[in-house]
């Protein structure tokens, strides 16, 4: 192996090592907020509370069971709507639902439920890693369960973005080994890849990444530049108080009501070195970056899901 994969090796080892000896605690801030949904609440209520206070997503409460009842985000909502799509006659009936029909609504629209899984906020964070590559989730909530009650406390909840940004803060050193470019090491889809034009609509978008179970369509123009991304949780404020009508609304039209201080999308090129794209995980909150060539052409998607898994797994296989 040539030196510059020897570093590459070594500096992975190290990441993974700092994983094996950190908790997903380490991860918190010393003071947050959590914002926890009562199942009971009517899902047209919650999106006003999540875009009133700026999150696209929340833990859910059964206070009746007294119990921890999963995580709500952008997918429920794509399911709602879905579901609005196939039976348009229940309008009347969607406006009632609350968030324990969540469970229901997937049912009729014949989705697979994504799997609740859940950590003990002082488990190794590697765990949580593994877990959440293994279960597709982007966010797994944290949760402790008192030894003598049984009783579960949502501590918080982590993302792919924060475990990412931890490891680029706490790893500058090793990061730095991560010398190979995303061309050398694959990283990202590259084929095949799904986009959209800006006068598609909403729903063709949503559609899109129902079928193909991804989150974020690039946008571009007739020559194929990079113009913008569509993303799952832009499908919130377009449902805002239960009304339907702007999923027939064109994607342009969409993203011009995202919030003012949205940060847009990241790009990067096929030639840019892991490590720089640590440098821009630690100084952005990226969701996933776009690759693109010199004239801004799209070439592929890299997501958070596909560094983490490079970080995570990769020559795993291999090492004895
Ligand atoms: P995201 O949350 O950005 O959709 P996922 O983790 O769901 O990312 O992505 C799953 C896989 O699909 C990843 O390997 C990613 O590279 C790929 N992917 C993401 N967006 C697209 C797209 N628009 N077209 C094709 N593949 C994509």
């Amino acid at each position: 192996p040539s030196p510059l994969d020897k570093e590459q090796r070594q500096g992975l080892k190290a990441i993974r090592d700092f994983l094996k000896v950190r908790t997903s605690y380490d991860v918190l801030p010393l003071s947050f907020r959590l914002i926890v949904l009562d199942t009971d609440l009517l899902i047209k209520k919650t999106l006003n509370i999540l875009i009133q206070n700026s999150i696209v997503s929340a833990p859910v409460w059964d206070s009746q069971r007294g119990r921890f009842a999963g995580i709500l985000t952008a997918t429920d909502y794509i399911n709602v709507i879905q579901y609005y799509c196939q039976f348009p006659d229940e309008i009347s009936k969607l406006d009632q639902f609350r968030l324990s029909s969540l469970r229901d609504i997937e049912k009729a629209i014949g989705a697979t439920p994504i799997e609740t899984v859940s950590v003990h906020p002082s488990r190794p964070l590697y765990e949580a890693c593994r877990r959440m590559l293994k279960t597709r989730a982007r966010r797994i909530p944290l949760v402790d369960v008192d030894d003598e009650t049984g009783r579960e406390t949502v501590i918080s909840v982590i993302t792919q973005y924060r475990i990412l940004k931890f490891i680029a803060v706490n790893n500058e050193h090793n990061t730095v080994m991560l010398k190979k470019t995303v061309r050398e090491i694959g990283l990202g889809t590259y084929t095949n890849l799904a986009t959209m034009h800006m006068d598609n609509t909403v729903l063709d978008a949503i559609h899109m990444m129902v079928d193909r179970n991804i989150s974020c369509i690039p946008i571009v123009d007739a020559e194929n530049r990079v113009l913008n991304a569509f993303e799952a949780v832009d499908v919130i404020p377009c449902i805002r108080g239960g009304a339907y009508e702007e999923l027939d609304d064109s994607i342009g039209e969409a993203l011009c009501r995202r919030p003012d201080d949205s940060p847009g999308i990241y790009t990067c090129g096929e030639a840019d070195r892991l490590d720089s794209l640590f440098d821009t995980i630690r100084k952005s909150r990226v969701h996933r970056l776009i690759v693109v060539d010199d004239d801004n052409k799209l070439k592929g998607v890299i997501s958070l899901s596909d560094i983490l898994k490079y970080v995570l797994v990769h020559g795993e296989e291999d090492s004895p």
